[in-house]
């Protein structure tokens, strides 16, 4: 990544109007808050720069991941926070889901975004119109997946309609352990599951709401009325790869899941080693 120019946060802030922050492996990783994070936090808000939190989470509430912040010692307020559980409610509502029965994968939070949402919770042992892939936390992984898989087929067998949602599409997160195996690895279960039992029915695919897809961008639109953003993120896949096809300019910080030494295919607009 040698000749991508390195850029520094006062740059940043000079240049663009609105700073778009990723969360995890920029401001927080699995043992609180990163260097650097808990002053750039301070700053903007003391500066009243406008920001927002763009994150894949679809397992916290904004309230519950300001709370989280905050014991990580970052002050930042819920409505700043973009999740991607935020973005099922103009999903439900474009795709006239409101009333739907949905079975939802996730903590108590993915299924709180689902209710806000308009969706019906139901067991996903039971029949559902919709599959919400919030999370990969918050229930038995196996026996949850075969649960939902079996009410899936039975669904499909009978040529019913159901709406596949992938809240956040993740497919690994760094953990404290090492890594872990985010929803967007669940889904890809489904996904061959679906394409082994039903190998003409192209269409079993689930509809992915968080980054690198264009909801999550577009909501920050929505909110700051500027496309004077710059994207600040660890992932090339997700931050820079969506923040390119929104025609927003990019930073890689060095900090979380890709690495220094990547040579990335679609190069970030600048780099960061940390937020210092
Ligand atoms: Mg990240």
């Amino acid at each position: 990544m040698d000749t991508i120019p390195e850029i520094t946060i006062a740059s940043l802030i000079d240049r663009y109007d609105v700073l778009l922050l990723d969360a995890y492996g920029v401001l927080v990783n699995s043992s609180g808050a990163l260097p650097g994070a808990a002053e750039l936090t301070h700053r903007l808000s003391e500066s009243g720069k406008p920001y927002y939190i763009l994150t894949n989470d679809a397992s916290r509430l904004p309230t519950t991941a300001a709370a989280r912040y905050r014991a990580c010692g970052l002050t930042i307020d819920p409505d700043r926070i973009i999740t991607s559980g935020l973005l099922l409610k103009g999903h439900f509502a474009a795709q006239r889901l409101v009333g739907a029965r949905c079975a939802v994968l996730g903590p108590g939070d993915s299924l709180r975004y689902v209710e806000d949402a308009g969706g019906r919770i139901v067991s996903p042992s039971d029949a559902f119109d919709v599959l919400v892939i919030a999370d990969e936390s918050g229930f038995p992984f196996l026996e949850t997946v075969d649960a939902t898989l079996s009410a899936l087929f039975h669904a499909l067998d009978r040529r019913q309609r159901v709406h596949l949602l992938l809240a956040n599409p993740d497919l690994i997160y760094p953990s404290a352990q090492g890594f872990g195996i985010g929803s967007g690895s669940i889904a890809l279960i489904f996904e061959a599951a679906m394409r082994l039992r039903y190998p003409d029915r192209t269409d079993l695919r689930f509809v992915r709401l968080g980054k690198p897809h264009g909801a999550m961008f577009a909501e920050a639109l929505r909110r700051s009325g500027t496309r004077n953003m710059i994207v600040i993120g660890d992932q090339l896949e997700t931050d820079v790869a969506g923040a390119r096809a929104f025609g927003l300019d990019s930073v890689l910080v060095d900090s979380g899941v890709t690495g220094a030494s990547s040579t990335p295919r679609l190069p970030p607009t600048y780099r960061m080693r940390s937020l210092r």
